[in-house]
Formats: structure tokens, C-alpha cells, sequence
């Protein structure tokens, strides 16, 4: 057996047509449809009339009814029923949506995500993090 041909035995053994991450969830690239977004005057990276600065692109599925909004005023606006948070044991849910790429990322993967879209590269509103108890249950969170 000849040592140093650890990798080479394999050839055929990664043809998956999914991208499993470290967390072991499973992300689609095959979106052809991209989820609706509701909003206020929203552009097509998901801006809305509240939160337009250059980064300001990623949309996020409300807890309560499941659809994607801009930011949480555009629910306030649109939706007749208040907001709800989702709770850390959904967090594997897919929730958040970058309007760059239009990939959806679990609520786990946006929190790890450094403000960075991690399919895209693309910079999510660090200011966002001020926000987060408004959308997700956190640790020190009324
Ligand atoms: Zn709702
Ligand atoms: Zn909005
Ligand atoms: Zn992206």
C-alpha cells in the first residue's frame, strides 16, 4: 500500500447535485422559482420604502405567516396580525432571503454569516444585528 494516496481513491464520490453545508442542512441551488417578497416600493434586491441603503437587500419569512417581507415595517403595513419571532429551535428553518443572489438562508446560517451573504458574497446591513430581536429569539431578548 503506498503511503500519501489518501484522497486519490475516490474520483466518483462527491457527484452531488446539493450543497450540504457544515451544519449538515442541505441548500438547493436549483431555485427557479424565488419566493415572493412582500414590501413597501420594493426593488428587485428587495428594498423596501423603510430600509433602501445599498446593503439593505435581504428579505426575511415572518414567523407568523410564513411570507417573505422586506423588513418588519412592511409587515406593520401589509399584514393585519402582529409580528412574531422565531424561536431558536427553528432556526434551521430557511428564513432569510438575499435579494443579490436570491438564495434562502436558514436563520443560523444569516446569524453566522459575519453580514456577508454566503453564496454570494454580497454585504447584508450590518446595522441588521440592532434588529434582531425583532425577528428571531435571542439570548437577553424581553
Ligand atoms: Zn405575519
Ligand atoms: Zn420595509
Ligand atoms: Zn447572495
Amino acid at each position: 500500500m503506498p503511503a500519501g494516496t489518501t484522497n486519490a481513491g475516490a474520483p466518483f464520490g462527491r457527484r452531488t447535485e446539493k450543497y450540504r453545508d457544515r451544519e449538515g442542512l442541505v441548500t438547493d441551488t436549483m431555485t427557479s422559482r424565488p419566493p415572493e417578497v412582500h414590501g413597501i416600493d420594493l426593488d428587485p434586491a428587495t428594498r423596501c420604502a423603510h430600509y433602501h441603503g445599498p446593503t439593505d437587500i435581504m428579505a426575511i419569512k415572518m414567523k407568523c405567516c410564513g411570507s417573505y417581507y422586506a423588513c418588519k415595517d412592511c409587515h406593520a403595513d401589509l399584514a393585519d396580525h402582529p409580528i412574531e419571532v422565531w424561536p431558536e429551535n427553528e432556526w434551521s428553518q430557511k428564513a432569510i432571503l438575499c435579494g443579490a443572489c436570491g438564495v434562502e438562508l436558514t436563520v443560523r446560517q444569516y446569524l453566522n454569516s459575519t453580514s456577508l451573504c454566503p453564496s454570494c458574497r454580497a454585504p447584508f446591513n450590518p446595522k441588521c444585528r440592532r434588529h434582531y430581536h425583532l425577528y428571531f429569539q435571542v439570548l437577553g431578548s424581553p
